[in-house]
């Protein structure tokens, strides 16, 4: 047979393949005989790259790495829902609905499946992108991630549209979850804690041969473009379904408010049968056309409500307490549990945040607890059964020294925490610090992990982050685990950390109060370390959105001889502690005082190279509009409320070619 040929039967017969055991959950081949199929595919397509195609089959086994997600302006904003917990909650939102459209309203329920979010684009059929929802105007570019999970059709079927959206989100079902758990601790890693979390964490990986092999799902819930052919939200779920999505069939037409809750009744109990996570119901207006007229608020469609389901809980039996010491010092309590399952995992641990917290609940060791878990990812202690408490229980006494280093911990007035003030000689205290210095978002410091940096520290080599840079290979081969191979990155990966822009080096140093949002801010303006060690805390106030608990605790720190001497260390590095001459260039000061909206899609440049023009430029950007807004750059498809706002309060629009024109 001609090769041609050959490879595209093959890929047209394990793309059906795929399609009847992921979507339509059918398998029509076993398992042995899809991997002979797809082995002899790769075969052929390696003999013969010029047949190569992006969409085959075999593409879904991943293999490109990402190093820098690309971000991505959304054509259309993914928004958030509004939340409702009752009955009357939903019939508030009934009257109000009604107020806004005219005619019978009818809803579709559907499931709100507890996942990552996800926006796929397709172009004549093929998929051509998928973006995370990031912060909802803007995400990251996930496609090479997303070309690996079977159920999202990299080609469509039947009768779509040219081009559209649709909205989906990333689950990872039960049993997937609890295999790569076993996994795990087989290789003695911690388990992972839930699916949602391992869910979105997975989009991210930078190897998509990783995240092929996670057995994740796409559940598609929502069309979204022009022309599409459809004029109900449940004639689209049904069309998506036609065209090769995994679109949930539990979902149901209703007339009433009254038929909602039936449904969300019968799925609270129901859904602990399905093979995912789901929190809650999602209740849309039926109707596009009424949707259209019911439109957003700055955040949520009004056309749409979540009925989140009630937090699950259980009792089992709290047998200790231990405390953990932060970086700060800070001590958390954490109640080890008689292990039970809650909301699809095993918990073995909750939170119980303080000590307040311990003496107002009365939680003692051997207590039969109420553990409940939310949308947070550690579950927590709500409540005692104190019918089945031990009669010789005594409450429990809070530690009061250091359970690593034995000092008198101290509590100031007001604070709800404990700390162990022995900050230079408690062991968690200085490994946190470094271990923050080379997180991601600070140093970045790549071969080198939070497990090493405390092995580094209890073996006497560092104590603050400066050690770092003089740290030797010859140093580091006799610790546990180290090859020579690792070593070498080791050392590489420190003295490339000196590259890091000031900004992540500000960041770094742990300074309380200083995110990385308020050292993008202090670096920006004083543009050097020496300038913010000189500068008073009413210099600090005037910086725009530093506040005095942020100030005073910028004066606390570099009045600490010890961290003066750290930062001189770290200069004669070579670390980053200043704003580089190159970073210097293209900034003026030509949007000084002005406050700026950016809203729409733009042409000319993205998004978010307009916010860094403005300021670079010495202006600021703001999210909302309102009476302080300078003017907004208005570019293609601006929301109608933020229209409305805009001309409510008289603020100027201006276009994406005007701004570009202010600073040229
Ligand atoms: P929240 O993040 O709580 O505001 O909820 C909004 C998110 O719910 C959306 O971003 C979706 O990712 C997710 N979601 C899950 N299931 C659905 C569904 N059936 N319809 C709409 N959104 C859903
Ligand atoms: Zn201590």
């Amino acid at each position: 047979m001609d090769a041609k040929i050959e490879i595209e039967n093959l890929r047209k017969e394990l793309s059906e393949h795929n399609y009847n055991y992921y979507v339509r959950d059918n398998a029509t081949i076993s398992d042995y005989d899809f991997d002979i199929k797809l082995k002899k595919l790769q075969e052929l397509e390696e003999k013969y790259p010029e047949y190569f195609d992006p969409y085959s089959p075999t593409q879904r086994v991943g293999g490109a790495i990402t190093k820098n997600f690309k971000t991505v302006t959304h054509e259309y904003r993914m928004y958030s829902l509004d939340n409702s917990y009752s009955k009357e909650d939903l019939q508030d939102w009934e009257t109000r609905v009604k107020k806004l459209v005219d005619g019978d309203i009818e809803y579709t329920c559907e499931l709100k499946y507890d996942g990552a979010s996800i926006s796929l684009t397709y172009e004549q059929g093929k998929l051509v992108k998928a973006v995370t929802r990031g912060d909802g105007f803007q995400g990251d570019d996930v496609t090479e991630n997303i070309k690996t999970i079977k159920s999202v059709p990299l080609k469509l079927r039947g009768d779509y549209p040219d081009k559209f959206d649709i909205r989906g989100e990333i689950v990872l079902p039960f049993d997937g979850f609890n295999k790569m758990n076993q996994e795990r601790l087989k290789q003695g890693e911690e388990p992972y804690k839930n699916p949602r979390n391992t869910a979105s964490g997975s989009l991210k990986l930078q190897d998509s041969a990783e995240v092929s092999k996670r057995p994740l799902e796409c559940l598609l819930y929502s069309l979204i473009g022009t022309n599409l052919g459809v004029n109900t939200q449940f004639n689209s779920l049904e069309k998506a379904r036609s065209w090769g999505f995994k679109v949930p069939v539990v979902s149901k037409l209703v007339n009433s408010i009254d038929a909602v809750l039936e449904f969300v009744n019968y799925w609270d109990k129901e859904r602990h049968n399905l093979p995912y996570e789901t929190d809650g119901v999602v209740i849309k207006v039926n109707n596009l056309q009424q949707q259209e007229e019911l439109g957003y608020t700055a955040k949520a469609p009004r056309w749409a409500m979540a009925y989140k389901f009630k937090a699950e809980q259980v009792s089992t039996q709290l047998q200790s307490i231990t405390y953990q010491v932060g970086r700060t010092g800070a001590i958390t309590p954490v109640a080890n549990l008689e292990p039970v399952a809650l909301a699809g995992t095993i918990v073995k641990r909750a939170s119980v945040h303080n000590a307040d917290q311990i003496e107002k609940l009365d939680i003692r060791v051997n207590d039969t607890v109420f553990v409940e878990k939310g949308g947070e990812i550690i579950p927590k202690i709500t409540g005692v059964d104190l019918d089945k408490r031990p009669n010789q229980s005594m409450p429990t006494e809070y530690i009061s020294t250091c359970p690593e280093c034995n000092t008198e911990l101290v509590r100031e007035e007001g604070d709800a925490k404990h700390y162990c003030p022995n900050n230079l000689g408690c062991t968690p205290q200085v490994a946190g610090r470094i271990q923050h210095y080379i997180s991601r978002k600070a140093m970045d410091i790549e071969g080198l992990g939070g497990e090493t940096v405390l092995l580094l520290v209890k073996e006497g080599l560092i104590s603050d982050y400066s050690d770092l840079y003089t740290l030797t290979k010859a140093q580091v081969i006799p610790l546990e685990r180290m090859a020579e191979k690792s070593a070498d990155n080791l050392i590489k990966g420190i003295s490339e950390s000196v590259k890091i822009p000031f900004e992540r080096v500000l960041y770094a140093l742990g300074i309380r109060y200083v995110g990385e949002t308020v050292a993008k801010k202090l670096a920006k303006h004083y543009k050097s370390i020496d300038a913010i060690i000189d500068a008073t805390e009413e210099d600090l106030v005037n910086v725009d959105e530093i506040g005095i608990k942020i100030a005073q605790s910028v004066k606390m720190f570099f009045n600490e001889e010890k961290h003066i001497q750290t930062i001189n260390r770290l200069k004669s590095y070579g670390v980053q502690l200043a704003i580089s001459a190159e970073q210097l260039e293209g900034q003026t000061n030509k949007l000084e005082g002005d406050t700026i909206v950016v809203s729409g899609v733009f042409y000319k440049v993205t998004r978010n190279e307009l916010k860094k023009m403005i300021e670079n430029n010495g202006g600021k950007v703001s999210s909302s509009i309102s009476s302080k807004t300078s003017y907004i750059v208005a570019g293609d498809k601006m929301g109608p409320s933020k229209k409305e706002k805009a001309e409510k309060l008289g603020v100027q629009l201006i276009t994406e070619l005007e701004f570009l024109d202010k600073l040229s």
